[in-house]
């Protein structure tokens, strides 16, 4: 059954999420939005192209999820709350089933982390979906990467290397080594993790006013790290000992594959972020009580660069190869 755009966009698309602040929604030329006084406007974009950020045969629902979540993890890197998004989606064929648990996943999302569609457009051609996220935050306590200072320490949320772990999957360079390497179990935890990512919010919020600098992990530790150090005009070092990697990962390739996925792979959507010294105990403090998943992984410095050093202190080389998307 072929829908019209019109009833396409009317029956999947126009109450989606749940967010105040909406003087008018979908359906008008354009929406209408109230940012609350006192707070800025926090905007990002994402393009997400099947066969080039994720596998063309990818289930809508696993698409809708990484598309809304990898925005969602923008806003987060930058310390503010979401609320808004538009939706621009190219599609190949008007599917109702495609569109259905597209559309559900989509909501689901949305609900949990308390935004809503608000607009969008609708178009011909292959497979691409772009969302545009909005925020808010008060004025002038969005998170940056350029406020980074010689002596502040390093820390990363969650743990790091599932996403390039994830993504070798599609690679096949793990099922080179067999399947029996990567069990069922595991193999769904990657993909999870691929699909799924978990955007850190609420730890984005909790670092408003400790941290001095932020970021989203989307290219690799390394790579991202060295955004913060050249917006920040410093270097950085990082020990190879504190990285926190999952027991279970480590266990499914050699030491120098997972600290790649780690150091250099990308897709693992948890924050970077440095502490200047007045604040670092407030954040360990937060870390001992529970409440902020977060390791301390090196310190910035003077000298320019980013550096790894190994639990003897001696300079490692690791090779900032990059993984290639698919
Ligand atoms: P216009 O011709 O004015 O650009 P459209 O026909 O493209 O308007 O869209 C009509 C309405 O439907 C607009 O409010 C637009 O924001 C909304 N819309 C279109 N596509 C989507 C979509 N994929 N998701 C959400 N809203 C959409
Ligand atoms: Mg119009």
């Amino acid at each position: 059954m072929a829908l019209s755009e019109f009833s396409l966009i009317q029956q999947y698309f126009s109450a989606l999420g749940d967010a105040s602040g909406i003087a008018l929604g979908v359906g008008d030329d354009a929406a209408l939005l109230n940012v609350p006084s006192g707070e800025q406007l926090v905007v990002t974009v994402d393009t997400l192209v099947a066969g080039v950020h994720f596998p063309a045969d990818a289930s809508s629902a696993d698409i809708a999820h990484r598309s809304l979540r990898v925005n969602l993890s923008d806003i987060a890197a930058m310390g503010a709350e979401p609320r808004w998004f538009t939706l621009a989606l190219t599609l190949p064929e008007a599917r109702p089933s495609w569109l259905q648990s597209f559309a559900k996943a989509l909501a689901e999302d949305a609900v949990a982390f308390n935004c809503a569609l608000v607009g969008g457009d609708t178009t011909a051609g292959p497979l691409t979906i772009t969302i545009q996220m909005m925020g808010t935050v008060p004025k002038g306590e969005g998170l940056t990467r350029s406020g980074a200072s010689a002596g502040d320490s390093i820390y990363v949320t969650g743990s790091l290397g599932e996403g390039a772990a994830a993504l070798s999957l599609f690679d096949t360079t793990l099922d080179n080594q067999g399947h029996s390497v990567v069990v069922e179990h595991e193999r769904n935890r990657l993909l999870q993790r691929f699909y799924r990512p978990t955007p850190r919010l609420t730890e984005g919020l909790k670092l408003r006013g400790l941290a001095s600098a932020a970021l989203d992990i989307s290219d690799g530790l390394l790579a991202d790290l060295g955004h913060i150090t050249a917006s920040s005009g410093v270097g950085a070092e990082v020990k190879l000992e504190a990285l926190p990697i999952a027991p279970w990962l480590q266990l499914l390739a050699e030491k120098s594959i997972v600290n790649r996925w780690a150091l250099s792979g990308g897709d693992d959507y948890e924050l970077c972020f440095t502490v200047p010294k007045a604040n670092q105990d407030r954040v360990e403090r937060l870390i001992a009580k529970g409440e902020l998943s977060a390791s301390c992984i090196g310190q910035i410095t003077e000298q320019k660069g980013v550096r790894c050093i190994d639990e003897h202190g001696d300079l490692v080389h690791v090779p900032n190869s990059g993984y290639q998307h698919f």
